[in-house]
This record gives structure tokens, C-alpha cells and sequence, in this order.
């Protein structure tokens, strides 16, 4: 039943109220971006498509897995300076949040992993992990006390602090530019498809590698290997792996699972862009994998 103040409030000041709210926001904008994804489907042309493929792997690989997730939260491997801040600026065009607030929630989740304290897991409902928790529980907003216990490295970081206040502007820029160079079709498909594409994907390594497929290591909590997110993710889909060595810049540990961001670390390596790179090695004297730290991959 509402109240007599719901009522009398006016419709500007409730608008107000919802657009306050930074789950409804992210419900809005979440909502919006897949009608403008559909929407791409009907400027189909080449380079159109093309430019969603090369900034799916750019956004995708080179800034998520890559940037994000295996370099600044789990400090797998390291690279100069720039490097590492290129790495990052691709990743926030996954709209994902920004470095601090994304590396914090990855955290929580490695350090309280499928328990209380989890932002995602999957034992809270598969939905709930998939996108529930962007729209309903913590998303990427995260006290300042849990920041500063989970993330001090990047706070420490004037360009991170600006990053993650203003995270959406170098998608802003590359939306412009599209539009401006190739119109409005390349710039649907560049941004908003290949953005809801890719948003699924990572979720699904929230969601469905907690749920489904294959456990090569007992880690205590739900996590598997799923070739399937594997492929949609550059490599993150060997998750049972990635929970039972988090710092190994190498997620799939076997020839045959397929690992596109171990590739990429792997050719900034070889450009010698890439050095300290933490991975694992099977040791058949002793018949388990063992943690190394090479100059030299071999
Ligand atoms: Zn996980
Ligand atoms: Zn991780």
C-alpha cells in the first residue's frame, strides 16, 4: 500500500529517486544497451562486424583477461608502466566498472570464494550470479574500508583513481570516433553488440564455471573447467585451474585448452614487454602441478 508521501511526491522527484540509485541506473542502462544491440542487427555490413570482432578482442582479451583479471588483480606477470595502463584503459571499454572497483570485487570473490561474502556465486541462484548481483546486490560499489583492505595497491595510483571515477569515457571516445569515421551502424555493432556479447561472456564465468563442467583440482569450492567459456572468454573459462593456481598468468594448463590470453602474455614476452611470469608445470616425479616463476617460458 503506499503511503500518503508516495503519492503526493511528484513524478521529477521520483525519477530523481530511481536515477540516484546506482542498481536502477545499471538497470537502465543494462536494458538500454541490449534494445541498441538488437538494434545493430539491422545495420549489418562488413566493417561493421569487423570492427565488433577486433574490439571484442581488444575490450575482451587485451583488457579484461589480460588487463584486468590476470595482470592487476592476481599480478600474474609484469609489464612497464604503460604497458600496464594501455592494458587497463582497453578493459574499462567492457563497461565493466572501473580498475579499483573491479579488481576489489574480484578479490572478494577469490578470498571468500562460493561462501558468505561472495559477490556472485551461483549458490546464492544461478541467475543471481550471472547478472542479479549487478542489479540487485553490491555490483562493483564497494566501501571505502573494503577498497582500502582489498585493492591499496591501485588506490595508491593517481591514474587508477581517475580511471575508475571516469571509466566510461574511452568507450565515449571510441563511440564518437565511430560514428564520425564509419556511422552509425559500425558503431552499434562496435560498441553496443559486441558490448552485450561480451558482458554475457564474463558473467558466464560467474555463473555457469560454478556450475557446470569439468574439476581437475579440489579447490573446496564450485569451480570448473568449461571449454565452451573458454572459447567466449580468450581462455578465462579454465576456471577450476585459475581457483587452484590464481596467480599463474596461465589459465589453460594443457595443449589442447585453448588459453588466447596466455597467448597474448606470451607475445608481449616475446616483444620483451612481459617479464616475472608466474605460472604451473606438470611434475610427473611427484605427479602434481607446481607453481614456477620464469624470465624464460620454456
Ligand atoms: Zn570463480
Ligand atoms: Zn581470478
Amino acid at each position: 500500500m503506499k503511503s500518503e508521501d508516495d503519492r503526493a511526491m511528484p513524478v521529477s522527484q521520483k525519477l530523481q529517486g530511481i536515477w540516484a540509485n546506482r542498481n536502477s541506473r545499471m538497470g537502465i542502462f543494462l536494458s538500454s544497451a541490449h534494445l541498441c544491440g538488437i538494434a545493430a542487427l539491422f545495420f549489418w555490413s562488413w566493417p561493421a562486424v569487423l570492427t565488433a570482432i577486433v574490439l571484442y578482442w581488444i575490450t575482451g582479451s587485451l583488457g579484461t583477461g589480460m588487463g584486468y583479471h590476470r595482470l592487476l588483480t592476481h599480478r600474474g606477470y609484469k609489464v612497464p608502466k604503460v604497458v600496464e595502463y594501455f592494458l587497463v584503459t582497453c578493459g574499462t571499454m567492457s563497461l565493466q566498472g572501473g580498475p579499483i572497483e573491479w579488481v576489489t570485487t574480484h578479490r572478494l570473490h577469490h578470498a571468500h570464494t562460493d561462501r558468505v561474502g561472495d559477490p556472485h556465486t551461483p549458490r546464492d541462484g544461478g541467475w543471481w550470479a550471472h547478472v542479479g548481483w549487478i542489479l540487485w546486490g553490491t555490483a562493483q560499489k564497494h566501501p571505502e574500508a573494503v577498497i582500502a583492505r582489498y585493492a591499496p595497491d591501485l588506490m595508491n595510483d593517481r591514474f587508477y583513481r581517475w580511471l575508475t571515477r571516469n571509466y566510461y569515457v574511452p568507450l565515449l571516445l571510441i563511440a564518437i570516433v565511430l560514428v564520425a569515421v564509419g556511422g552509425w551502424g559500425v558503431m552499434l555493432w562496435g560498441v553496443f553488440l559486441r558490448l552485450i556479447l561480451e558482458l554475457h561472456a564474463t558473467w558466464l564465468v560467474n555463473s555457469a564455471t560454478h556450475l557446470w563442467g569439468r574439476t581437475r583440482f579440489e579447490t573446496g569450492d564450485d569451480s570448473r573447467n568449461s571449454w565452451w567459456v573458454a572459447l567466449l572468454t580468450f581462455g578465462e573459462g579454465w576456471h577450476n585451474n585459475h581457483h587452484a593456481h590464481p596467480t599463474s598468468a596461465r589459465h589453460g594448463l594443457r595443449w589442447y585448452e585453448i588459453d588466447m590470453n596466455w597467448i597474448g602474455i606470451r607475445a608481449l614476452q616475446l616483444l620483451g614487454l612481459a617479464h616475472a611470469i608466474k605460472h604451473v608445470r606438470f611434475n610427473p616425479v611427484s605427479s602434481a602441478w607446481q607453481p614456477i616463476k620464469s624470465e624464460r617460458v620454456r
